[in-house]
């Protein structure tokens, strides 16, 4: 039986536009967490937070005799940066939180967040930036490491002391500018689509069952995890009892991908290997029965907290849905179909046995 009712547009764009404002770079997901709890609660949603600080939300289901529980998960952890070294010059060293490419970052400006919560803002340079200085293949050749990545505050400082003295020190968090825009055409471009993306259309399923007064027909949760870029946000915490573990998260854009930025994308394998048969076969039935576009896709270079789960021993069935996301973990952009799409299938999946 497919849903008349749809996912109510503006609600997912007003929640994505305000989850990517937070910053939430794997480690500091605090702010993210409770902004995705209190939404959920408006929602009338009940909640619980995981010893590693996960947001689980319960959704309301009809009584059966035989249970299979479901979760669904979603990752509010970005990539980001940590200071690795208060160099010399006053500038700062980083390490990388999660996988990219020292390009992908090189001139976004950031903001670096200190122990005592104090915020300043610079700049990503590479350590050897200006053309004027190096030359271009000098700069070519610093772009391929990421121990070449450094911070330019925007303060006074010239020395390791002056920017000790403002309170800067090893160990603070460093996130990245979203530089969030939506465009009157649907398109969303921003940092962090992967998954912030994802969550919205988690959300939106919730919204839009809530307003239909629709249950799910198995005892059915939300997981939102906060170390995915890390490897290991789905590997502890699922709600006890789930056999079916959908991963919501971003679908992969590029040469020779099927995705698109409009679309529902269902991944049949990645780098963990490939994904339930049975329950991939589910979500293919129920995008076709219910007319939502869908794509199948393989990703190569890529594993998601279905994966974490899977290599951490829990025995469950698990399946990749998602957005696509061009250009990830990058300047990334996608259209609100995409994410308008993920939330219908994910209502069919949460109201079909
Ligand atoms: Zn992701």
């Amino acid at each position: 039986m497919s849903i008349d009712i749809q996912p109510n547009a503006d609600f997912i764009r007003e929640f994505l536009l305000n989850l990517l404002k937070i910053p939430s770079p794997t480690g500091n997901t605090d702010m993210a967490i409770a902004f995705v709890e209190k939404s959920c609660h408006q929602l009338n949603l009940e909640t619980y937070r995981t010893v590693k600080g996960s947001l689980v939300v319960k959704l309301p289901h009809e009584k059966s005799e035989f249970t299979i529980p479901r979760t669904l998960t979603g990752h509010v952890d970005t990539l980001g940066g940590m200071v690795k070294e208060v160099m010399g010059n006053g500038r700062l060293k980083l390490t990388p939180l999660g996988g990219y490419a020292p390009l992908s970052v090189v001139g976004e400006y950031c903001q670096v967040e200190t122990a005592g919560g104090l915020l300043f803002s610079g700049t990503v340079l590479l350590n050897r930036q200006s053309v004027h200085v190096h030359g271009k293949d000098e700069i070519h050749q610093a772009a391929s490491s990421m121990n070449n990545l450094e911070v330019r505050l925007d303060v006074h400082t010239s020395s390791q002391e002056e920017t000790n003295m403002l309170g800067i020190a090893v160990g603070d968090f460093v996130s990245w500018d979203a530089r969030t825009q939506y465009i009157e055409t649907g398109f969303i471009k921003s940092r962090h689509l992967d998954d912030k993306a994802g969550v919205a259309a988690m959300l939106g399923a919730a919204e839009m069952m809530g307003r239909a007064h629709l249950k799910a027909v198995q005892p059915s949760y939300l997981y939102i995890t906060t170390f995915e870029e890390v490897g290991h946000g789905g590997a502890a915490g699922i709600p006890i009892g789930t056999q079916e573990l959908v991963a919501v998260d971003m679908g992969v854009i590029g040469e020779g991908q099927a995705s698109n930025e409009f679309e529902v994308s269902i991944c049949v394998k990645d780098n963990g290997g490939p994904y339930d048969l049975a329950l991939r076969r589910r979500m293919v039935n129920l995008a076709t029965a219910a007319n939502i576009p869908f794509k199948l896709d393989v990703y190569v270079h890529y594993g998601s907290d279905g994966d974490a789960a899977l290599f951490a021993g829990a025995d469950v069935r698990v399946a990749l849905i998602g957005p696509g996301v061009d250009s990830s973990h990058a300047y990334e952009r996608t259209h609100l179909d995409a994410v308008l799409n993920t939330s219908r299938l994910i209502v069919e999946y949460l109201t079909n046995l």
